[in-house]
């Protein structure tokens, strides 16, 4: 039942924003997006000769962030050759970093309702064609049960509008919740080991109940670093209008306690040349105050919603440029993971996904929509229903398999305490990647006992193997003989229906 009145809204929205957790950040009066600069600098990097695209390129294996200029250099690079030794480079980059792992996730999309008007999301409040629904508790179990129990997910991202309804004691309640669900699989529990959080900016005392929840990472998209068309697409009155509240988001959540947070743009509002520099800004001045840059950085590009109009996309990226920006992302911010979506076709998630860390796989973004599709197919055709459904995810992780990808299920890192600062030195040195290999053997085993098809855990058990030989080519150096006695022995564990091992 709705209780929220126009007034309390009204009211609800008052005490959201506080002024002082935005000045609090700014520096002279000024946030970190300074335009003329950017502007400059895309400027004065036009046509740079090759030997210095080159060098810069050899720069990037260090892992740290870029410098604007060189960011700019990579960006104006238009002739085909030099974008290819680009992604080259960005392919390997991934691989140094983040070794032959890809991770799958699913949203989980919780409430429709919301208070803005963003030009562009079907969710905005004028919109009279979506459906507006929040679920509640027993419908959050019955969605975690089908995306833990059936479809075999382990990390779920759950996404909200901006609405009391789904304010921050929704959203903890919604991620202890999915917590506790267990369901009983092939031979061992099917659960959600890590739930990451895509919501409004939130002040700090909220963002601690999200802390206290469990979060994984907070992720907040601030769509377009470019002022004047930030307030174009959301309008003044609304929450959402506040730009810098929004660019402030992910400061405040590290100010909370929050260590894991992720940024992303909204590719298609504005000069996509121009949002790139604005997320390397936005990591710069995240490692000024904290030293450590976003867990990830994500790229959506602007797709149709019903009931929104569309003559504000006047920047629409293409596909060249898109997989080009990607590329240019992978080096400027080297330890980040980055994350593409299924908004993109096969095709794309294809050129593009060996300079990427995760994917999301066999999603649903309907309210309900992942039980609503259980319980309907159980009614026409069970088979059908669970052919179709596993094997998205199966399909997904065959074809990452057979392109030599891992999937990996690891959540070990944040559960032993590997974030924020711990985990990005350990990515900067590559030691992350030794506790995440033998990690993402052991959940994709796992995975691939409870959940994959005959085909699929072929395939997948072949690429187990070579990863194993792979890691006894590395004792000592790497691994100690100790640990890679242990490993074996948990990988043989799992396969007789223990669970949860990692290291
Ligand atoms: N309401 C919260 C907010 O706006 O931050 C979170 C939920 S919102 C549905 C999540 C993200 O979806 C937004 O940050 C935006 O980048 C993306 N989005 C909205 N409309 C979109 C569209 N038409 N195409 C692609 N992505 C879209
Ligand atoms: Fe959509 Fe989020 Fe904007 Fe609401 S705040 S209209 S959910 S993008």
């Amino acid at each position: 039942m709705n209780t929220h009145t126009t007034q309390s809204i009204k009211e609800w929205k008052e005490q959201l924003i506080s002024q002082d957790e935005i000045d609090r950040y700014l520096v002279d009066g000024k946030d970190f997006i300074d335009e003329q600069q950017i502007y400059t600098t895309l400027e004065k990097n036009t046509k740079t000769d090759p030997s210095r695209i080159r060098e810069i390129i050899a720069k990037a294996y260090s892992i740290e962030l870029m410098s604007g200029d060189d960011v700019a250099a990579l960006l104006q690079v238009s002739d085909p050759d030099m974008r290819n030794e680009i992604a080259q480079a960005a392919k390997e980059i991934k691989k140094k970093v983040y070794d032959n792992r890809v991770v799958t996730f699913a949203p989980l999309y919780c409430g429709s309702k919301c208070v803005n008007r963003c030009a562009y999301c079907g969710f905005k409040s004028d919109n009279p064609s979506v459906i507006r629904k929040v679920l509640t508790m027993d419908e959050i179990r019955e969605e975690t049960r089908v995306l833990a129990g059936i479809i075999g997910h382990k990390r779920l991202i759950v996404v909200f509008g901006e609405h009391p309804e789904t304010d921050a004691d929704y959203i903890a309640q919604t991620m202890k919740t999915i917590y506790e669900v267990k369901v009983p699989v092939r031979s061992g529990m099917g659960e959600i080991r890590r739930v990451n959080v895509n919501a409004a900016p939130l002040p700090i005392r909220d963002l601690k109940k999200l802390q206290e929840a469990g979060i994984g990472t907070f992720q907040v998209f601030q769509e377009t670093y470019h002022h004047e068309t930030y307030q174009k697409v959301h309008p003044a009155d609304t929450l959402k209008g506040n730009y810098r509240w929004r660019l402030y988001a992910l400061h405040r959540a590290m100010d909370a306690g929050i260590d894991d947070v992720a940024i992303g743009a909204l590719f298609g509002l504005y000069d996509w040349k121009f949002e790139v520099m604005g997320l390397v800004a936005h990591a710069r001045d995240l490692e000024r105050l904290y030293h450590i840059g976003p867990h990830t950085v994500s790229f959506p590009r602007l797709t149709p919603a019903v009931g929104t109009n569309f003559d504000h996309i006047r920047h629409q990226v293409n596909d060249a440029d898109f997989a080009h920006l990607i590329a240019v992302l992978r080096l400027a911010i080297p330890y980040a993971g980055m994350i593409i979506t299924n908004r993109e076709t096969p095709q794309i998630m294809e050129s593009v996904i060996d300079m990427c860390t995760q994917r999301d796989a066999e999603s649903k973004i309907g309210i309900g929509d992942y039980a609503d599709t259980y319980r309907k197919d159980q009614i026409a055709e069970r088979e059908q229903f669970m052919l179709n459904d596993t094997s998205s995810l199966d399909q997904v992780i065959q074809k990452l398999a057979i392109r030599n990808h891992i999937t990996s299920f690891c959540t070990a890192g944040y559960r032993c305490g590997r974030t924020g600062d711990k985990i990005m030195g350990l990515l900067k040195s590559g030691k992350e990647g030794c506790f995440c290999k033998l990690n993402a053997v052991l959940t994709f085993q796992e995975w691939l006992e409870d959940f994959a098809s005959e085909q699929t855990k072929k395939i997948g058990e072949a690429l187990i193997q070579k990863e194993i030989e792979e890691i006894r080519k590395r004792v000592p150096q790497d691994f100690s003989q100790a640990t890679f006695t242990k490993f074996l022995s948990n990988h043989d564990q799992i396969k007789h229906g223990v669970r949860d091992l990692y290291f």
